[in-house]
């Protein structure tokens, strides 16, 4: 048997760049599915894949158990038939490393064998397959199983795509798509630790927009929105893929700088300032919006604050520092700015 099997298997990366199916309805085939068969005799694997592919289906083949694993990372299978009694490494042991992985979406296990003992079912299922099937194969009850196996596959990946969308809503803010508030707080509390272990600076920058309120006041909240929107993605011109760009709240942004100094965090600041004061914003009205934003920079470990909310505190003292000292500013935390 030929390792090539490319014509028909697309080549597919993990179960996030696909959008899930809807699924058949029971007694139909799902015949976007991709099944993979692992069995070590070639005319077995023969005749169970012309049957599949003759159902409609994409076949993957695979005559060894590591053969197999590489294959499911490979092609990204919706379904496995796997034979248990294979030279180098059972089938039992494919599927326990199979569901060991859990960088890989639930992909559906039937093991298909010859032995039929309770126990080897038992040993079948503990070791993570979802269905058993004894040869001599019953072709019609094996695609009866192959299309049930496939739902659930179905529902599964649909429910994987929910909890994604959700995971993305829960901490994103809806109108500009950076981080919440929330969210900020629970990623500086990481970096924050990661820099305590590593000494590795870290630096925090909030950035507030200059006489925002009259935005909206002469142009109305719409316009508010779009200026908003259009600073959100300066930010992303501006920072680097490490960088963590945040909603605080209303017209004022976090950003959190891994592996960057106060120096350096005060560089970052000064560039966004700088885009932001030449940038016209375009408000849909006659004349494109002229705008400035004061920013105020923390950094651990140069500020030695002792905690994440701390640092926060810091850049916002530096910030509120910036307003009133002029606004379209950027300042950076000092001691003596607690006082006054
Ligand atoms: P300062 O220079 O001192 O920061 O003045 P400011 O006017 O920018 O600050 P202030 O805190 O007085 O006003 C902030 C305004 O931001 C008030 C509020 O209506 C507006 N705002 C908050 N969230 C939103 C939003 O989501 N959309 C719009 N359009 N406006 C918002
Ligand atoms: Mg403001
Ligand atoms: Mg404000």
């Amino acid at each position: 048997m030929k390792e090539s099997t490319s014509d028909t298997v697309r080549k597919r990366r993990h179960a996030p760049a696909r959008a899930p199916q809807p699924s058949p309805r029971p007694g139909e085939s799902d015949s976007t599915a991709l099944i993979l068969v692992v069995d070590d005799n070639p005319d077995n694997l023969e005749i169970i894949s012309t049957r599949l592919r003759f159902r409609g289906y994409d076949v993957a083949m695979a005559e060894r158990g590591e053969e197999a694993i590489a294959k499911v990372q490979e092609v990204d299978p919706d379904l496995i038939l796997l034979d248990i009694m294979m030279p180098d490494m059972d089938g039992y042991e494919v599927a326990r490393r199979i569901r060991a992985r859990n960088d890989l979406a639930y992909i559906p296990i039937i093991v298909v064998t010859a032995r039929d003992s309770t126990e080897d079912k038992v040993t079948g299922l503990d070791a993570g397959a979802d269905d058993y099937l004894t040869k001599p194969i019953n072709f019609p009850e094996l695609e009866a199983r192959v299309r049930s196996m496939l739902r659930i596959k179905r529902l599964q990946d649909q429910l994987e795509e929910k909890n994604r969308e959700l995971e993305q809503l829960s901490i994103r803010d809806g109108l500009t798509g950076l981080f919440n508030h929330r969210h900020m707080h629970e990623l500086l509390a990481d970096e924050y630790e990661r820099s305590r272990r590593t000494t590795e600076p870290v630096s925090v920058v909030m950035f507030d927009l200059d006489r925002f309120k009259e935005v909206n006041d002469t142009y109305g909240h719409q316009a508010g929105d779009r200026v908003l929107e259009e600073l959100a993605e300066i930010l992303r011109e501006s920072a680097r893929e490490i960088d963590k760009l945040g909603r605080y709240g209303g017209e004022e942004f976090m950003v959190i700088l891994p592996d960057t100094d106060r120096e350096a965090g005060i560089t970052f600041a000064e560039r966004v300032r700088d885009m932001v004061e030449k940038q016209r914003f375009d408000i849909q009205a006659r004349e494109p919006l002229r705008m400035t934003v004061s920013a105020g920079v923390s950094s651990y470990p140069d500020d030695k604050a002792d905690s994440p909310r701390r640092l926060v505190h810091y850049a916002d003292l530096a910030l509120y520092s910036a307003k009133k000292t002029g606004r379209n500013r950027v300042v950076s935390y000092t001691p003596d700015l607690a006082d006054s």
